[in-house]
């Protein structure tokens, strides 16, 4: 795309605007969800970028949990900022880019290495984004101590993350210790994500990882691979009832027989 064809479609805030929200949410919304509860019931406010969650009342707008969120510079500086750094052959410096968009080096900085962050990781395939829910569980096994969950003895831990798009990820680890959770999530989870899990320790510095965290009860409804329920059974409240929990099961036995650190991604149905 040239430079005169990209300002013609970006010509301001509100174009750059509804250009996000068709990306993420389809033509006219019509996927829209709550990045904080995933809730389908969301209101526009009378400015045109604000929304207000039906279910949770929490605002937000269509960069909340993408890798612009909790920044101040506009969506249309960052779109440039993309631009320049895709379109030219050695990518461009945040000195540069910061004299191009009028802002300053510290945020040119930060700007790239999200750009730069998420490219690479985009290279090593799609990363989960928007909302998403890290959870660990056992599989296989023998139980008979009573135990379920973390520390059940003879199981294999498999560490999850799903996204409300239907889409999981599992990988088997050797532990659910806090540098093997951090690093599923830094794998998959795109920066800026929300990512939401239970009260499990190992998750409180999910903030420092760059992402949004919030915290669910499991005892509650929404919440999506438990270890009370360990298979997946609910995506945000959407209920996957043509997924078996023993179709579940054997599909992650299945991926995981090599213990070693097996990687599979499946979308559900209904997704
Ligand atoms: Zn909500």
């Amino acid at each position: 795309m040239s430079l005169f064809a990209f300002q013609q479609q970006f010509p301001d805030e509100a174009s750059c605007l509804a250009f996000m929200e068709t990306q993420r949410w389809g033509e006219n919304g019509a996927n829209r969800y709550c990045p904080h509860c995933g809730s389908l019931k969301s209101y526009r406010f009378a400015d045109d970028k604000l929304f207000k969650c039906g279910d949770c009342r929490k605002k937000f707008t269509v960069k909340v949990g993408t890798m612009f969120s909790d920044s101040h510079v506009p969506l249309q500086k960052w779109l440039y900022a993309i631009y320049l750094n895709t379109s030219l052959k050695k990518g461009i410096s945040s000195i540069q880019l910061a004299k191009y968009l009028g802002i300053t080096e510290k945020s040119a900085w930060f700007m790239l290495q999200r750009i730069r962050y998420s490219v690479e990781k985009a290279g090593r395939g799609d990363l989960l984004g928007n909302s998403v829910e890290a959870d660990e569980t056992y599989v296989g096994g023998k139980r008979h101590d009573g135990m379920r969950g973390r520390g059940a003895s003879g199981k294999t831990p498999v560490g999850s993350i799903a996204e409300r798009k239907g889409v999981i990820r599992r990988e088997v680890t050797e532990n659910t210790k806090a540098v093997t959770l951090d690093k599923i999530i830094t794998d998959h989870g795109e920066p800026g994500a929300t990512v939401m899990t239970d009260e499990y320790r190992p998750y409180s510095h999910v903030t420092k990882l760059g992402y949004t965290h919030r915290r669910v009860n499991h005892g509650k409804k929404d919440c999506v691979i438990g270890k009370t329920t360990p298979l997946l059974v609910k995506v945000h409240g959407v209920t996957y009832s043509s997924v078996s929990k023993l179709s579940t099961l054997a599909f992650v036995q299945s991926t995981c027989k090599s213990s070693a650190q097996n990687m599979s991604t499946a979308t559900l149905p209904g997704s």
